[in-house]
């Protein structure tokens, strides 16, 4: 028997008007050099000014409108007048080498590209090797005066602001939730980006999943900051759920130092703040005797979450960072950890051990594990280890035109993540490593993650990556790549001594290298990539 409901399209079009009319008294604040605070009245009329913008401009129906700029106010009209108008955002990556972005536009076929004034002196060398773009539009995100890249003088280039006061507003209508509402390319931490396209179903099922307490648990009451970038996976979907929720959000614009995120924390009050592992780390030398009373949760992902650094935020601050773990090609928030109920009453540090894990599948997602290369799955046990795959409503089935013609999905629908992890019998999932980041030592696995997590539990350690470099006999054994502490003076031996005690002897790195700092990758993960590099011919003593 066929169920008897209607058939609604989940199209973004729908958070918007949400925002528009229930909402139209919270804010959203950009920070920066020219800070400036808008209500989600004012943002809805500029959002359908702008879709007016791109008709003018004359976009294609479907023509890909590409960003390059930081989190901002004029971010998220261009995140909601691109799809709701029937084209494709695309979020350009501002830290990538030029030859990528480069790749990634004209890969992706970018018409035209919104960018801010602060980043103009990076975007125009790049410009020339862009054919397709036809328009490039300035949103000025400094102060009146203020030096900067000047704007050519060339047909091509708008001002935002110009075209959007000479703009009516449109109404939004889109036809079909399946049709592309954005598009993201991974970071290429592993290799060459590859573009995933992200549906309006998928990105309004994924809003609703950061809402359910399960995942971010983000509410009308909140005021969100998404630190993570809004071209790193959507901002974790964040700068979607807080309209579809009617919450305030607050940006950051481009002043993304510690001292300029905290600002904003207190300032604006901030209850919901999201961004990778290596913000929070750069914050936490500057919150003693800080107060956040605000500040609720603290979702983190995007690489391994130290159990340290959650417990220093919850010893600090009182409140641990929710772990969460995704790819940009879930959307990306497709686990998350919380205590579950039976474990409230551990004891604090096995309740860390917990959020120390990535945790339950959202509703909307599941997860399994297989042997390498196979679609067997494994048990959950917590013990053994194998490929780590999802299926679901917001994950990929396969990526936008992949040069290498990389499947991305198994014959039996499920993604590949190229991560390995273990799941214990409740269903919460242990991230063991990256397969391309495991040290294979004598055919047998070491977990870098789980080496760096027990060394930046070391108080005289501030970073720590752990890499393979080359052994003759073992083909790879690991090497520690530390940064000390300032005024720190541990040595190799007492690293290595602290070590000992806590995992298996054959677990042990061979070395111990002492390094300024640990490369990060353009979305602000630890680099391996460019770490093997600089080992490549490390030779072990
Ligand atoms: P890239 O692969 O280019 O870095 P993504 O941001 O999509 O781009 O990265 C997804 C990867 O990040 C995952 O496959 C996983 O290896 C890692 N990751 C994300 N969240 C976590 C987490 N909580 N713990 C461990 N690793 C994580």
């Amino acid at each position: 028997m066929k169920g008897l409901m209607q058939d609604y399209q989940l199209s973004l079009d729908t958070i918007f008007r949400r925002a528009e009319q229930f909402y139209p008294d919270k804010t959203v604040h950009t920070g920066g050099p020219a800070p400036i605070t808008l209500t989600y009245g004012e943002w809805a009329d500029r959002t359908r000014r702008l879709g007016g913008v791109l008709d003018t401009l004359g976009i294609s129906a479907d023509g890909r409108v590409a960003t390059f700029a930081w989190n901002s106010g004029r971010h998220l009209e261009l995140y909601f007048a691109a799809p709701c108008t029937g084209r494709v955002l695309h979020t350009l990556n501002i830290r990538l080498f030029p030859d990528q972005v480069v790749y990634i536009a004209n890969h992706a076929e970018d018409e035209v590209v919104f960018v801010d004034r602060s980043l103009l002196g990076l975007f125009l060398p790049l410009l020339e090797r862009l054919p397709q773009v036809r328009h490039v539009v300035v949103m000025d995100d400094l102060p009146a005066g203020a030096p900067g890249a000047e704007v050519p003088d060339d047909p091509r280039f708008h001002d935002y602001e110009e075209l959007l006061a000479a703009a009516a507003p449109v109404e939004f209508h889109v036809e079909d939730e399946n049709q592309a509402a954005a598009m993201c390319y991974t970071s290429g931490t592993t290799g060459n980006p590859k573009g995933v396209v992200y549906s309006h179903r998928s990105t309004w099922l994924h809003s609703i999943g950061v809402l359910t307490n399960s995942g971010i648990g983000l509410a009308e009451t909140d005021t969100v900051m998404p630190v993570v970038p809004m071209f790193h996976a959507n901002a974790w979907g964040l700068a979607h759920a807080a309209p579809m929720a009617g919450a305030s959000l607050v940006f950051p614009g481009p002043d993304m130092s510690p001292a300029g995120i905290l600002k904003l924390l207190q300032e604006q009050e901030v209850t919901l703040s999201a961004g990778v592992p290596t913000i929070w780390q750069g914050l936490l030398p500057l919150l003693d005797g800080v107060e956040l009373p605000k500040l609720r949760r603290i979702p983190c992902g995007g690489s391994a979450v130290p159990e340290a650094l959650s417990e220093a935020f919850r010893l600090k601050l009182g409140r641990p960072i929710l772990q969460a773990w995704g790819m940009t090609e879930t959307s990306p928030v497709a686990t998350a950890s919380h205590v579950p109920t039976r474990s409230k009453g551990l004891p604090e540090e096995e309740q860390a051990h917990l959020r120390a894990r990535a945790g339950l599948s959202l509703p909307g997602v599941e997860v399994r594990i297989v042997e390498p290369g196979s679609i067997t799955p494994l048990p959950w046990d917590d013990e053994a280890t194998g490929e780590l795959q999802v299926r679901g409503a917001w994950i990929a089935a396969e990526y936008y035109r992949p040069d290498d013609g990389a499947q991305l999905n198994t014959e039996d629908g499920w993604m590949k993540t190229g991560d390995v992890a273990a799941i214990d019998q409740y269903g919460s999932v242990r991230i063991v490593d990256r397969t391309k980041d495991l040290v294979k030592s004598g055919g047998e696995w070491i977990s870098s993650v789980e080496l760096e997590n027990l060394l930046m539990a070391h108080p005289a350690v501030k970073e720590a990556a752990v890499i393979g470099v080359p052994h003759p006999r073992w083909d790879e054994r690991p090497l520690a790549c530390i940064v000390l502490q300032e005024g720190s003076t541990a040595t190799g031996e007492d690293i290595l001594d602290y070590l000992r005690p806590l995992v298996a002897k054959w677990w042990l790195p061979d070395a111990v290298e002492f390094i300024d700092e640990v490369p990060k990758t353009s979305v602000g993960k630890f680099s391996k990539k460019d770490l093997r590099t600089r080992f490549a011919n490390y030779h072990l003593k």
